[in-house]
């Protein structure tokens, strides 16, 4: 478990370790190059968080509400909100419980649970507690998946926190590589991974001019 502790200025958005784990082009694009474009899914994603993101509280029997809820780690370095955070009476105490609303299905890599995991890891900061698991809610199938929070998920998401602190520190945007989940990806149009990539048709064209010694005049001899 990580100790370090960052200043304010170098708290991360929370939805970069998602990004990250998607895909750490995608990352810098967002993160360091500041570009966003939306798509079908995350217009989706987006009208789905708007509704659950209001800002108000309820309470039934033994379990307060609370949504759209500040979150912030100095330790992880990351700052964000939680859709939900629910708070389930235990005694005469009330425990945090968080749950995140996605649009789709449970994915095959384990971002949402990491984004989950940031969530408990902040509120445990700011609450002075231990959270044990939290839920995520997924639009398409309408079902909930509890997530515990053992030390394999605690584990994965600080290094995911710090690998994302590294890759905005360096300023470097690693090159694009086409694969499957590029066609589910809201950059698409911006990464160009087929003709940028490394193996991309476009970036061989332009290596291969590169490397002909006698396809450009060398700069200096011009002088
Ligand atoms: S299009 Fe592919 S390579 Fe480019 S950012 Fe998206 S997932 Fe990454």
């Amino acid at each position: 478990m990580t100790n370090t502790t960052y200043n304010e200025d170098d708290l991360i958005q929370l939805s970069a370790l998602q990004h990250m784990i998607f895909c750490k082009r995608q990352c810098a694009l967002i993160h360091i190059e500041q570009l966003w474009s939306e798509n079908q899914f995350t217009a989706e994603g987006r009208i789905l968080h708007d509704k659950v993101d209001t800002a108000r509280q309820e309470k039934r029997g033994d379990i307060r509400t609370e949504y759209g809820v500040p979150l912030r780690s100095l330790r992880l370095g990351l700052v964000g909100k939680a859709d939900v955070v629910e708070f389930h009476r235990q005694g005469n105490r009330w425990h945090p419980f968080p749950v995140e609303y996605k649009r789709g299905k449970p994915k095959g890599d384990n971002c949402d649970r990491v984004q989950l995991c940031a969530q408990a890891i902040c509120l445990e900061e700011m609450l002075n507690c231990s959270i044990t698991s939290g839920a995520l809610f997924y639009g398409t199938i309408r079902r909930r998946e509890d997530v515990a929070f053992d030390t394999a998920l605690r584990t994965e998401t600080e290094k995911t926190a710090k690998n994302v602190h590294e890759l905005i520190k360096s300023g470097i945007t690693p090159k694009p590589e086409y694969s499957k989940k590029c066609k589910g990806c809201s950059l698409l149009e911006l990464c160009m991974p087929k003709a940028c990539g490394t193996t991309g048709k476009a970036g061989k064209y332009l290596s291969g001019i590169i490397n002909q010694s006698d396809a450009l005049p060398d700069p200096a001899s011009e002088e």
